[in-house]
């Protein structure tokens, strides 16, 4: 096996024996051992800027790009590097270990909107975003809405209308990453001819035409990330910037977005937890007791923590890529062109939520064991960056789906089936309101039927006046 370096230097943390590398073609080891090289280079160094500055981590994003890198997932025959699933988890996850857990997320965000446009590709949406990638442009993914917070799929804020050229489209989104530095924004709204919450499009819009407040951004860690509000303040846009039929976005949301952010940010938080075990695995081996003459590492109770860290970020590694191994499987490696209606990563969605929560539940206790193995020393800033590693980790249990929404999907649609996750608050639940009506006297009653039959008679008139 060869060796991992860190520049001319064999690499500090755990070697390649502790990489699931059976599950990486050859290519995708090359392009790993590119992406170390410039970690070693550039990228890591930017990230202390970043964090410490808050500051956009634009060169990392160029280097990515010089290299290929904004189009990984793209089709060769349109610029890209002809990527699939398991190549991106690769990069999402090598970027976060040993670069920049901020440039990884702005990544990931970039990724998975050029997922989504290609998802319904068309000539006009790939020559004026697909092709010109990699001479630096940055994508993100705008849906988070002020009104509905983790429920980033309920766009409340929103609203698109038809116009003789095109559709005009405004969007407030609470938290957008890169909100102010990218060039384009995928973002979801209701539909232009609306029908109920499940009814939503998605639309690309151009930097110019998005007001985001920059300084306004601070946080706990992915502190270059930029997640700060955005706004589209009522913009027209010309008909081709619609990525797919109106009335697109939740099987664009099912199909795209959610596959792709899931992947990558669970590669994100798997890359962190890497990374914070190599930090410890070098400070413990070189820091020494001189009254027992001992290193740290050499604490059964340190090589404890270490060894159940490392089996616990494996399992989420491997998860991670068998996941996105089926998303290769069911897309011929993210070949196939998929028609409105045709599913293939949708399949797996609930596969995708659980690498996440795993993922992120995983990083937020790896992190903190990899501090205590490295004691006070850990806790300072400086030099070991543990604690840059720490804030940044802290991200993935918050970020929407929240890993308490992701738990409740899961064990709902376990218990109860795929129907009663009801997204968009669609579903009536006759036990519950039984259950409530039984606590109403005989007044209590009539007063709510009273009640409940003026609105009936109120939406009867609205139906017919439309
Ligand atoms: C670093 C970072 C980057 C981000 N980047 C983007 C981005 O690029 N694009 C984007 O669209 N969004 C982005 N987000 C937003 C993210 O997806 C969530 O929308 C956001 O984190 C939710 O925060 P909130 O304060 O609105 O949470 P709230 O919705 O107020 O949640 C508060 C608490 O309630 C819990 N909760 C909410 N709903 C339920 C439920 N149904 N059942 C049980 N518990 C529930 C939550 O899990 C949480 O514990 C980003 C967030 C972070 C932290």
């Amino acid at each position: 096996m060869a060796e991992k370096t860190w520049g001319a230097a064999p690499y500090w943390g755990l070697g390649y024996d502790w990489d699931p590398d059976w599950l990486l073609t050859e290519r995708q080891r090359e392009l790993r051992a590119l992406l170390i090289e410039l970690c070693e280079r550039e990228m890591r160094a930017n990230a202390k800027a970043s964090d410490d500055d808050l500051v956009y981590p634009r060169r990392n994003l160029e280097l990515l790009g010089e290299h290929g890198f904004l189009a990984l997932t793209v089709p060769e025959e349109l610029g890209g590097l002809g990527e699939d699933h398991v190549g991106f988890a690769m990069a999402a996850e090598t970027i976060a270990r040993y670069g920049c857990a901020s440039t990884a997320m702005c990544w990931v965000m970039h990724t998975a909107a050029v997922q989504a446009i290609m998802l319904r590709a068309t000539d006009a949406l790939i020559d004026r975003y697909i092709r010109p990638l990699n001479r630096g442009r940055i994508g993100t993914l705008s849906y988070s809405d002020p009104e509905t917070g983790s429920h980033f799929w309920y766009p409340i804020s929103s609203k698109a209308e038809r116009t003789e050229t095109g559709f005009h489209v405004r969007k407030r989104a609470s938290w957008t990453t890169s909100a102010g530095f990218a060039d384009f924004y995928v973002v979801q709204t209701t539909s232009p001819d609306f029908s109920g919450y499940d009814d939503l499009s998605v639309f690309v819009i151009d930097g110019e035409d998005a007001i985001a407040q920059p300084a306004t951004w601070d946080a706990l860690g992915l502190r270059g990330n930029q997640s700060g509000p955005l706004e589209v303040p009522g913009v027209d846009i010309p008909a081709d910037r619609i990525v797919g039929p109106a009335g697109d976005g939740a099987a664009s949301n099912d199909e795209a977005v959610d596959p792709w952010f899931l992947v990558g940010s669970s590669a994100v938080w798997n890359g962190l937890a890497m990374g914070a075990i190599d930090i410890a695995k070098r400070q413990t081996t070189r820091r020494r007791h001189a009254d027992v003459g001992l290193r740290v590492a050499d604490y059964p109770t340190i090589q404890d923590y270490v060894g159940e860290a490392v089996m616990d970020t494996n399992a989420c590694r491997i998860f991670t890529f068998s996941v996105a191994q089926a998303m290769d499987d069911a897309t011929d490696h993210n070949r196939r062109v998929l028609a409105p209606g045709e599913f293939a990563r949708a399949t797996y969605l609930h596969w995708a939520w659980q690498i996440k929560f795993e993922a992120a539940k995983n990083v937020t206790h790896v992190v903190d064991k990899m501090l205590h193995a490295c004691g006070g020393s850990g806790y300072k800033r400086g030099d070991m960056e543990l604690e840059r590693y720490l804030r940044d980790a802290k991200a993935g249990w918050v970020m929407g789906p929240t890993n308490e929404v992701l738990r409740q999907f899961v064990g709902k649609a376990v218990l109860l089936g795929f129907d009663a996750l009801d997204y968009w608050n669609q579903t009536f639940n006759r036990r519950a309101v039984e259950n409530e009506l039984r606590k109403l006297d005989a007044a209590g009653k009539r007063e709510l039927a009273e009640q409940l039959l003026a609105e009936a008679a109120q939406d009867e008139g609205a139906t017919a006046a439309a």
